[in-house]
This record gives C-alpha cells, structure tokens and sequence, in this order.
C-alpha cells in the first residue's frame, strides 16, 4: 500500500497523491501485487491490522485536514517554479482533469471548467468531484481488486429493504410497549429495537439483518443507498454496523443523487457487471433494473403500513415479525450465495472480467417457474395487450410461458375470480388455479410457491 497519502513526497506527481488517497479512501490496493497471496494467512492477519490502522488514520486526514488541496497547491506551485525535479509538465496531461476538489483540479489546479461530465462523489469528500475518465479508471481498478478478492458488489437501499423506522409521534397506543421494550433492552448487544432521541425515531432492525451483513460481507463489497437524508443514513448504518466494518464511507445518500427522484450507479465507484443491488422500490432504479433484487416490503410499524395504504395490523400491533430463518434477508441471502457461486464457477473457465451478474441473476431467475404454461384469466384490465402487463413480464422473466388460450400443455390458470370460463376450465381438467400473488410471491422469494397456498376460494389476508 503506498503511503503517498500519508507522507506527501514532493518528488511524486500530485496526481499519483490524488490517485492514492482516493484508493485508500476506496480501499484499493494501488500497488497491485500479484495474486498470490493466500499461503500466507498469519502475516497477513497482521499486515491487515497493520493496513486497517493506516486506512483508519488515512481516511482521517483526509476528512479532517485541508492537506489535499494544500498539496495540490503545493505542487502546482512548485512545478511553476521548476523546484520540483521530477514534475510533469500538467499541460501534457490535463485535460482531461482527473477530478476537482473545491472546485480546482487535483492535478493541474486550474479552475473547474463545467463541462456536465463530472460527478460530485460527497459522500467520499464533500467537496470532491470526478471526471469520466477518472472515474472509468477507479471502477477499473475496483473491479481488478474485487475480481481477484472473489467479490462482487452489493448495494443496500435502508427503509422497509433492512429496517423500518417511525417517527416517535407516530407511535400507535398499540405500539407503546415498544417504547419500554427499547427502553429496557438500552444494554442488550443482540437487540433490534433502537429509540433515537436525537433524530426523535424508533427504528427496528429486520430479523436475520446481523447474520445476513456477516455473510454478505464476505463475498460482496458493500454499500449502503438511500433516498433518505445523510444524517438519517449515518444513524441507521451505526445500528447496522457498530464496528465499521462493513461500510466505511460507502454510505450514499439522497444530496449524492444526480437526478431527482432516482437512485443511479454513476456515483458508485464500481462496475455496473459487478453490482447487485437490493431495495424494495423498482422505481427508483429506472436504468439499472437488471442489476436490482426487489425486496419485499418491510412493515414492522403501523405508520410504515399507513404510508403506504394498508388498513391490516401492522406486524408491531400483532407483536409478531418475520421469522429470522426463511424471512426476506434469509431468502435473499441464498439468492446471493447462488449469484456469487455462478459468478465464480471455474468451471466457466479463468476469464473473469467478462462475466456480468445481470445476466447470473436473468438466468437464475428464469429457472423459477420453468416449465410452467400460464394462462390469465380476467386480471388484466379490458381491452389491455396481455403481453404488457408487468404480471405477464414478471412470469415470463421467472422462466414461464405464458399464452392467452387454454390447450392441454397448459398447467397454471391465474385469475382473481373462480367463476370464469377458464378458471372452471382449470378444474374441470385439473390444471392449477391460483391468484396472480402466486406469480408475485415466487418473484420476491425466488422460489416456486405450493399452488395450494394462493388458490382463490380462499384468499391470502396479505
Ligand atoms: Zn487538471
């Protein structure tokens, strides 16, 4: 690892400083050694000591001192000057500019000219922007360093994907009881409730989340991304990860968004063909819905199941909660396991760098309700193409075929009402018939449903 960062030589190129701050701020390995090394593990455990204590104290001064621009400055400076043996001359290789810090360049120090190609990356630094070919460079190198570590990249969304928060205020009479179980669990480290009075919130952790981020974190790289305020985020990962030892500064909140409204991998320092990212809102990842594992909703309180028009109890008024053994995070993890397996079967050969997730993710999802032949009946609204209904899409990305007539291969009818021509077709030739949540619950929890469970005579509550 260089030190560059560190101790600041003068006889280094501001840009080689420039380069290893970010990558110790991104925690590559700039020297990157060959990768051989796995025989030596007790070394190693020390060297990592050693490598976490000075990215600690790196990331320190970065966040704490002025050093950079100073340096930057510095250097500018002495290369004018010519006092600097070794300096290029800054013209030959800028533009483009690598990136700017309160707005001048880290390498050549002129004045940020906006061209619209940069990105603000504040939750690295809040006055730190990239340009493109810097940051194709940092993914580039990202990607290397994952790749040999046998990672990939996970990207967590925070409300109703690992926690469910409410407003103090919004706290139901039902709910009391949560107030004096927070209260007397204050010392407890295994716990999952948190009143927060700064922030005037009771938060609850989704069952599982502790054991879920331990195993997640040993084959993916970890971010966390939310729509929410920073402040916010910064609280919620402290419950998450007390220890910082998952995120570090990979927190990425609603002010680091470049568009409104959406949530993008531009301000992700990583490659596209590597992330998977979990939330439960599809909407908001618009140009990256291959990439995304849509979680299903966690409503642990009754104003979360209020926002988002439920009148049913919420899991916290029937002091019930998912179960930490077969939950979403327990269901999602298996899905990870199984990406992560395929990503890196040697049996596809040693080429790593042409492998994509999406495309692991496309093809294990389509093995889901393979096999199945899927008539609708009457659930799409009147007049509508069937073929563009998202249940339809839905069915046909988990591997089913889906037709509009009813013919002896077909072996699920999916309707709303028992009474139609297809659905008493369905029975007469004992065929499945099943509700469209039946559809919906094999995409959240990847995993074929009992058809038994979503028959239509007796409807499901949720
Ligand atoms: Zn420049």
């Amino acid at each position: 690892m260089s030190l560059a960062a560190e101790s600041p030589s003068l006889s280094s190129s501001s840009s080689d400083d420039f380069a290893a701050i970010l990558d110790a701020e991104l925690e590559f390995d700039s020297s990157e050694p060959f990768p051989d090394d796995d025989e030596t593990n007790s070394v190693e455990e020390d060297d990592e000591l050693h490598e976490q204590r000075n990215k600690k104290r790196k990331v320190e001064d970065f966040e704490s001192s002025e050093g950079l621009q100073e340096r930057v400055m510095l250097e500018k400076n002495l290369e004018k000057t010519g006092t600097s043996a070794e300096s290029e001359n800054p013209t030959d290789i800028c533009p483009p500019h690598p990136g700017f810090f309160r707005g001048l360049c880290m390498r050549c120090g002129q004045l940020e000219e906006d061209d619209g190609s940069g990105v603000a990356f504040g939750y690295i630094h809040k006055d730190l922007k990239l340009g493109a070919t810097e940051m194709d460079r940092l993914r580039g190198a990202d990607l290397k360093k994952l790749l040999r570590e046998k990672k990939l990249i996970l990207i967590l969304d925070l409300d109703h994907t690992l926690l469910n928060s409410t407003r103090l205020v919004d706290v139901s009479i039902e709910e009391d009881y949560l107030i004096r179980q927070a209260d007397s669990t204050k010392d407890d480290p295994g716990r999952s409730l948190f009143r927060l009075d700064s922030i005037h919130m009771l938060t609850k952790l989704r069952p599982f989340i502790h054991d879920f981020l331990r195993e997640a974190s040993s084959m993916f790289d970890m971010y966390v991304y939310t729509m929410a305020e920073r402040s916010y985020a910064l609280e919620m990962v402290k419950l998450l990860d007390p220890g910082n030892v998952y995120f570090n500064s990979k927190v990425i909140s609603q002010s680091d968004c470049t568009q409104r409204h959406q949530k993008g991998l531009d301000v992700v320092l990583g490659a596209e063909s590597v992330a998977v990212i979990l939330d439960d809102t599809e909407f908001v990842w618009q140009k990256h819905k291959e990439n995304l594992i849509q979680m299903e909703r966690y409503h642990f309180f009754s104003s979360s199941c209020r926002q988002f028009g439920f009148s049913i109890k919420s899991l916290s008024e029937s002091m019930k909660d998912e179960m930490e053994s077969d939950g979403a995070l327990a269901t999602i993890l298996n899905v990870l396991k199984k990406s992560h397996q395929r990503f890196f079967d040697p049996e596809l050969g040693i080429d790593l760098s042409s492998r994509d997730v999406r495309q692991v993710m496309k093809k294990i999802r389509q093995e889901i309700l393979q096999g199945c032949k899927i008539v609708f009946s009457r659930v799409f609204p009147y007049k509508s193409r069937a073929e563009d209904q998202s249940i339809w899409k839905m069915a046909e990305q988990l591997g089913a075929t889906c037709s509009t007539d009813v013919d002896s291969s077909v072996t699920h009818v999916v309707a709303t009402d028992s009474g139609t021509e297809k659905a008493r077709w369905a029975v007469q030739n004992k065929k499945f018939l099943v509700s469209p949540s039946w559809i919906e619950a094999a995409n959240y929890r990847w995993n074929r449903q009992k058809e038994e469970d979503f028959t239509i005579s007796t409807p499901r509550n949720n």
